[in-house]
C-alpha cells in the first residue's frame, strides 16, 4: 500500500503525518519553532525555521513509522493562511514574515478598501473585506514603510509555499490559501487582475494557483536527500489550514457543517456555489475541493473563555483535579451541569479579546449579565460555556441565512471532548451533533489530498468517503432546545445594547 505525507506549517510548529492508501495513521510528529514580537501588534517567524522543522518532522516520521522511501507516493501541504514571505531575485527571504495574527496593517486596510472604491466593491472583487490579518495589507505594508525592501521583492509566498518553494523550486499556491491573500478572484478562482491593478501590484510577484489536489510539482533532488525520499515524489496544491483541516473532518458535502469548540471557534460550511454575506461578517473562500467553496465564521475567545475562567477562578478545581488525576475541565463542567440550562437568566458575553464572527469588533468586552443573589459559581460556569456556544450558533446562524443546508454538524476541539458540552451544543444549534473517527486535523487533510491527487482516488471526496467515519451522534434534548431558543435573542441584544459603549470601556483600560 502507498504512503501519503501531510506537512502542515503551523504557528507553533509544523505537523508531519504519514498515511495510508486506506487513511491509517502509520506515524506523526510535530517540531516547535519560536514566534517573535518586535513591536506590540507585531508577529513574525524565520521561514528558514519552518523549513528546518518540514525535514526534521519528514525525517522522524519516516523513521518512527519504519516507512520505506520508494512507499511515498505524494506529499500534501498545510499551513497558517495569510502569512506573506518576501523574496529577492535570488530567491532569498528578504525580511521575517509576517504572520496571520500580526495587527500593524490597520492603515493599509483601510487604502485597499479606498483604492477598491468601497467595502461593497472589494466583497464583490475578492468576495470579503480588508482584515489587518490578510496577505494584501501586509504587502502594501511593506511598500509604505520598508519601501528598499519592497523593490527588491520578486515574489511574495505563504507560509506552506514557501515550503513548497524549497521541496520542488517551483513558486506555486492553491485556490483555498490563495482566498485569504485578499488579491483572489474568487469566483473565478485565479488572481483578481483589476485589484491587483487598483492596488498598483506587479501581479508577477504572486505564484501560479492550482486546484487543491493538483500536482504542483515534485520533489528536487536537492530536497530529496535532505528528506531521506526518492526525487521526484508528486506534491499537490494542499490546502490552508481551515480547509485542509476541513477535508480531515470529511466537510466535503453539501449540508455537512463543522463547528471547531478550540480556543477560538470556528463554525465552517462546505458551499457548492459561491455565497457571500453582503455584511463581510463571514469568510467565503475557495474550498479545497474542486470548484467548490467553503464559508467560515470565527469566534475569537471560545473555549478561550472557559479557559480563561479556569486559569482566575478555578484554581481550587485545578489543585483537586491533579490529586485526583484527572483533567481540570472536567471538575468545572461538572460544577456547571448543578445549573440549570439558561443559567436562570445570567448571560455571558464572550467577547474576552473582542469579536470576529458577527460583529467585527475590536472593542466588544466580555460581560456578566443577570447577576443575582440565586446566582453562584455553578451558574457562572455554565453561563460562560453558554455565551461561547451562542457565539458559535451566531455563525451557524449566518450561514443558514445564505441558504446553505445545515443538515449534520460535525463538532471537534476541546469542547467536543467533553459529553456535557456536546449536549450543550446540540440543545444550543438545535441539531443533532456528531464525532468522527479522525481528528488529525490539516496534515490529514493534505495526506488525503495527496492521495485523492496522485490517483489513488478518484477525488477528495471519495478519499475522505473511504476513510471518514461518523462514530458518535448527541440527539438534541427538546425542552432544553425550548430554552436556550428564548435565551438566544436576548443573546444577541445584550451586545446590540453595549454595542455604543464598548469602545469607552476598552478605553478606560489604557
Ligand atoms: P486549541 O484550540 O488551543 O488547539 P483545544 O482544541 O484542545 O485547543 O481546545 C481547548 C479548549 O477546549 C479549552 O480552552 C477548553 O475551553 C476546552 N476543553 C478542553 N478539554 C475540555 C474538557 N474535557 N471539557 C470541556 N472543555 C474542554
Amino acid at each position: 500500500m502507498s504512503v501519503f505525507l501531510g506537512i502542515d506549517i503551523g504557528t507553533s510548529g509544523v505537523k508531519t503525518l504519514a498515511m495510508r492508501t486506506d487513511g491509517r495513521i502509520l506515524a506523526s510528529s510535530t517540531f516547535e519553532y519560536p514566534l517573535s514580537s518586535p513591536r506590540p501588534g507585531w508577529s513574525e517567524q524565520d521561514p528558514e525555521h519552518w523549513w528546518q522543522a518540514s525535514v526534521k518532522s519528514v525525517r522522524k516520521v519516516l523513521r518512527d513509522g519504519g516507512i520505506k522511501p520508494a512507499a511515498v507516493a505524494g506529499i500534501g501541504l498545510s499551513g497558517q493562511m495569510h502569512g506573506s514571505v518576501f523574496l529577492d531575485r535570488k530567491h532569498e527571504v528578504i525580511r521575517p514574515a509576517l504572520l496571520w495574527n500580526d495587527q500593524r496593517t490597520a492603515a493599509e486596510c483601510e487604502e485597499i478598501e479606498s483604492r477598491a472604491g468601497s467595502r461593497r466593491k472589494l466583497i464583490r472583487m475578492v468576495a470579503n473585506p480588508a482584515l489587518t490579518g490578510f496577505t494584501a495589507p501586509k504587502i502594501l505594508w511593506l511598500r509604505n514603510n520598508e519601501p528598499r525592501r519592497f523593490d527588491r521583492t520578486r515574489q511574495v509566498l505563504l507560509p506552506k509555499d514557501y515550503v513548497r518553494f524549497r521541496l520542488t523550486g517551483e513558486f506555486a499556491t492553491e485556490v483555498s490559501d490563495a482566498s485569504g491573500t485578499l488579491l483572489l478572484d474568487v469566483k473565478r478562482r485565479r488572481w483578481s487582475q483589476p485589484l491587483l491593478s487598483k492596488l498598483e501590484l506587479d501581479p508577477r510577484l504572486l505564484p501560479e494557483v492550482y486546484e487543491s489536489e493538483d500536482v504542483s510539482g515534485s520533489l528536487s533532488g536537492v530536497a530529496a536527500r535532505k528528506l531521506g525520499l526518492p526525487a521526484g515524489v508528486p506534491v499537490v496544491g494542499g490546502g490552508g489550514d481551515q480547509a485542509a483541516g476541513a477535508v480531515g473532518n470529511g466537510i466535503v458535502r453539501r449540508g455537512v457543517i463543522s463547528a471547531t469548540l478550540g480556543t477560538s471557534g470556528v463554525v465552517f460550511a462546505h458551499s457548492e456555489g459561491i455565497e457571500t454575506d453582503p455584511l463581510g461578517r463571514v469568510h467565503t473562500f475557495c474550498h479545497a475541493v474542486r470548484g467548490q467553496w467553503h464559508v467560515m465564521g470565527v469566534v475569537l475567545s471560545a473555549g478561550g473563555s472557559l479557559q480563561w475562567y479556569r486559569n482566575e477562578f478555578g484554581q481550587d478545581a485545578v489543585a483537586l483535579a491533579k490529586k485526583r488525576g484527572i483533567d481540570p475541565y472536567e471538575i468545572l463542567t461538572a460544577d456547571a451541569a448543578k445549573a440549570p440550562a439558561g443559567s436562570e437568566g445570567l448571560t455571558f458575553l464572550p467577547y474576552l479579546t473582542g469579536e470576529r464572527t458577527p460583529h467585527a469588533d475590536p472593542h466588544a468586552r466580555g460581560a456578566w449579565i443577570g447577576l443575582s443573589l440565586r446566582h453562584g459559581r455553578s451558574h457562572m460556569i455554565r453561563s460562560v460555556m453558554e455565551g461561547a456556544t451562542f457565539a458559535m450558533r451566531d455563525c451557524l446562524e449566518i450561514i443558514k441565512g445564505m441558504n446553505i443546508p445545515v443538515r449534520e454538524i460535525r463538532v471537534s476541539g476541546g469542547g467536543a471532548r467533553s459529553d456535557f458540552w456536546r449536549q450543550m451544543q446540540a440543545d444550543i444549534y438545535g441539531n443533532r451533533v456528531s464525532v468522527i473517527n479522525a481528528e488529525e486535523g490539516p496534515a490529514y487533510g493534505v495526506a488525503l489530498l495527496a492521495a485523492a491527487g496522485t490517483g489513488a482516488y478518484k477525488d477528495v471526496v471519495e478519499a475522505c468517503r473511504a476513510t471518514i467515519r461518523v462514530v458518535d451522534h448527541t440527539p438534541v434534548h427538546q425542552p432544553t432546545r425550548r430554552t436556550y431558543d428564548r435565551h438566544y435573542p436576548l443573546y444577541g441584544q445584550l451586545y446590540r445594547s453595549l454595542q455604543d459603549d464598548f469602545p469607552h470601556i476598552s478605553q478606560l483600560a489604557y
